[in-house]
């Protein structure tokens, strides 16, 4: 019997050992996420371990990149609340993907317009009804606020990367390490890798001839990089 507990311990030692060393070369490298304004008019906020951000639209009205992991909005609404801002204020929701790690927090506001790519839809599911499903490169107006969608397909089917206040949000598309370099998206929870490095590397020279209009780097489970030269540098890459 003592022979058998044993060898269940080293069976579980070896297993968490395992597990460890898979999450570390998943997310060990990432550079932790940042909370505070990131670029004018976007602000960070750390939902755990997902970001969110809050867009000035001008008007005493906001809009937001994803909105959580978390159905309580706790760490989002303290943000708000930072900002003096309640949740009618936001007046649309801009979902990077379907993943519930970016969706959960929708329900908490009711009059703002959700949008995501057509591809993504499905996924997106109960979590938020989308009234206008968006195209590669449609430009919304919220308020005074423009936001510009690109399809990057790769991490799900309807990944979308947004252009607004200069900042380039990849939501799971991509993320920072630690040593200031773009990672593709973690190809563990991706539908496919190649497809995703693909879409980043099509966006970096569609978007080089804008290249000046591109201050910061935004990802959804990481902190900022500034400029647009890190995501040159990815695309350069063999
Ligand atoms: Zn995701
Ligand atoms: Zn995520």
């Amino acid at each position: 019997m003592k022979r058998v507990l044993k060898w269940i311990g080293i069976v579980v030692g070896v297993l968490v050992v395992l597990l460890g060393a898979g999450w570390y070369s998943a997310f060990g490298s990432n550079s932790p996420i940042v909370e505070g304004a990131i670029a004018d008019g976007v602000l960070e906020v750390k939902d755990g371990f997902a970001s969110v951000f809050i867009l000035d639209a001008g008007g005493g009205k906001v809009a937001l990149i994803d909105s959580g992991h978390d159905a309580s909005g706790k760490a989002l609404l303290a943000g708000l609340a930072g900002k003096n801002l309640t949740p009618s204020s936001v007046a649309a929701i801009f979902l990077t993907h379907g993943h519930g790690d970016h969706t959960a927090g929708c329900k908490l506001f009711p009059s703002a317009a959700v949008y995501a790519m057509e591809a993504d839809v499905a996924l997106v599911g109960d979590d938020a009804h989308i009234e206008h499903p968006l195209k590669d490169g449609e430009v919304t107006k919220v308020s005074d606020l423009s936001v510009e969608a690109f399809a990057v397909p790769g991490h799900t089917p309807g990944s979308a990367v947004y252009l607004a206040h200069g900042t380039l949000f990849f939501g799971d598309s991509a993320g920072a390490s630690k040593t200031g370099e773009v990672m593709k998206a973690v190809s563990l929870f991706s539908k496919s890798s190649a497809q995703n490095v693909a879409s980043l590397k099509a966006l970096a020279a569609r978007l080089a001839p804008r290249r000046a209009e591109i201050k910061e780097l935004a990802f959804g489970h990481t902190g900022p990089l500034a400029g647009f030269e890190p995501l040159a540098a990815f695309a350069a890459k063999p």
